[in-house]
């Protein structure tokens, strides 16, 4: 049976969330004017007071957050509380663009720790479980998010961090590791290992925790045979909170989102217009409970749809579906959109023949774009090279609208990613 680890929030009605959140909600309007100039001025602007916030509908009233705002604003202009009580700093991993930063105040640790906490328990941990976590520890908000949570339900922690990858595998192995946390390209990485050190028999995993990072249904199937669990996959941004803003039950049909922590819109990114229920668009977030540095809609730049359908886990809150990519991660190759999650899906497709281990090198020559892609051949390969990469080939054109060359790779040739996984390399950045 399904349990839970704040029920009455987890599964509330929809009423008593949307009342729950406008009333957080005008809470949080009246604080970031009075104490955050941008949004103070930027209201003003827009002839919006925050006696405006009549009802929940009333938020498209307010102006947006982006991640520019953070850097310009960078590092404390948008605490809304004093320095003094700021207890943490996390900052983004810097995939894209220039690092920003967040501040969280002692409730807002608690209020993440809880978020996580959902999580390990959706996932059937208890304070009987050991949790390893490899996420990577530091400023990037995986390895202590996911450490504070599994410490809020009393698990043992086992903080390995990431790397040193059969160090932690003697250590699941030895210390019986139940639940484990690390990014979905990690946890491949592990799988592999694991595999090679002939190991998995001795495993006593029974989920994994993976987030941070997009990644597909077929890569869920393959950790799951890899290293003999459960796999689930788990969301969130430094902005916002960290990993734990969102996150997947039993049932593993979408994210659910902490709609007591947050309000979460669609809004489609060109226009900035909100979508009706179930469109699919860019997820925006404002944090009606955080105090350190609150963000009223925040644009993700993650695309995907709400689901507001009841979940079969009784849970009620939202779910997200699986982003299908950021706005950001977006190549334009030939004026054509791509997003690396096309690609993955054709590799994952063919998973007899090649790795889901990939890179993008997109370049520019003679005032052309050039599109390759290098991917590793699996080490059960036993065809033919060539006819494989035509295979492939015309596969991607058939996804893509668009071709690319493929170079096939021996087993083991791209270098393994212990965080986020780098798939793309663009080098017209370099010449422009
Ligand atoms: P950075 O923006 O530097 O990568 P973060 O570590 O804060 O810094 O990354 C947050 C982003 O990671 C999200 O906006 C989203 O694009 C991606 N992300 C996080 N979790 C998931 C997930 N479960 N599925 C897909 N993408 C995810
Ligand atoms: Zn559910």
């Amino acid at each position: 049976m399904e349990r839970y680890f704040q029920q009455e929030i987890e599964t509330m009605s929809r009423d008593e969330i949307r009342a729950n959140q406008l009333e957080k909600l005008k809470w949080q309007v009246e604080r970031v004017y009075e104490n955050v100039p941008m949004y103070r001025e930027r209201m003003q602007d827009m002839g919006v007071h925050p006696d405006d916030i009549k009802e929940l509908s009333d938020i498209s009233k307010l102006p947006f957050t982006t991640k520019q705002d953070l850097r310009d604003y960078y590092p404390f202009q948008l605490l809304a509380v004093h320095k003094k009580d700021i207890v943490r700093i996390q900052a983004s991993s810097g995939t894209t663009g220039k690092q920003i930063v967040a501040g969280y105040t002692r409730n807002d640790l608690d209020q993440w720790s809880n978020g996580f906490a959902r999580q390990l328990i959706a996932a059937g941990a208890s304070n009987k479980s050991i949790v390893q976590v490899s996420y990577g520890y530091g400023l990037f908000t995986g390895g202590l998010g996911a450490h504070q949570g599994a410490e809020k339900i009393g698990a043992m922690v086992i903080p390995t961090s990431s790397g040193n990858t059969e160090r932690q595998i003697r250590f699941m192995c030895d210390l019986g590791t139940t639940h484990l946390c690390c990014t979905p390209s990690y946890a491949m990485y592990l799988g592999e290992t694991v595999k090679e050190m002939g190991v998995k028999n001795q495993l006593k995993l029974q989920a994994g925790i993976f987030g941070a990072e997009p990644w597909t249904e077929e890569m869920r199937r393959q950790i799951q045979d890899a290293l003999g669990l459960k796999a689930y996959d788990v969301y969130g941004l430094t902005e916002i909170m960290g990993p734990g803003v969102s996150y997947e039950c039993a049932a593993q049909s979408g994210m659910h989102i902490c709609e007591d922590m947050f309000i979460a819109e669609i809004i489609d990114p060109e226009t900035g217009e909100v979508l009706p229920e179930g469109s699919f668009g860019e997820l925006v977030f404002s944090t009606i409970t955080k105090e350190g540095q609150p963000l009223l809609r925040y644009r993700t730049r993650d695309l995907c749809r709400l689901d507001y359908e009841t979940c079969s886990c009784g849970r009620t809150h939202v779910r997200m579906r699986k982003p299908a990519g950021r706005t950001d991660d977006m190549l334009i190759i030939r004026g054509v959109n791509v997003f690396p999650s096309q690609i993955e899906e054709v590799l994952l497709r063919n998973s007899i023949e090649v790795s889901p281990n990939y890179q993008i090198v997109v370049d520019r020559v003679n005032n052309t774009d050039t599109f390759d892609i290098n991917v590793e051949l699996s080490p059960r390969f036993r065809g033919d090279v060539d006819s494989e990469k035509r295979k492939l080939e015309t596969q991607l054109r058939a996804q893509l609208g668009i071709g690319a060359k493929v170079h096939l790779l021996r087993p083991k040739s791209i270098e393994r990613s212990e965080g986020k996984a780098k798939r793309v390399i663009d080098n017209r950045r370099l010449h422009d």
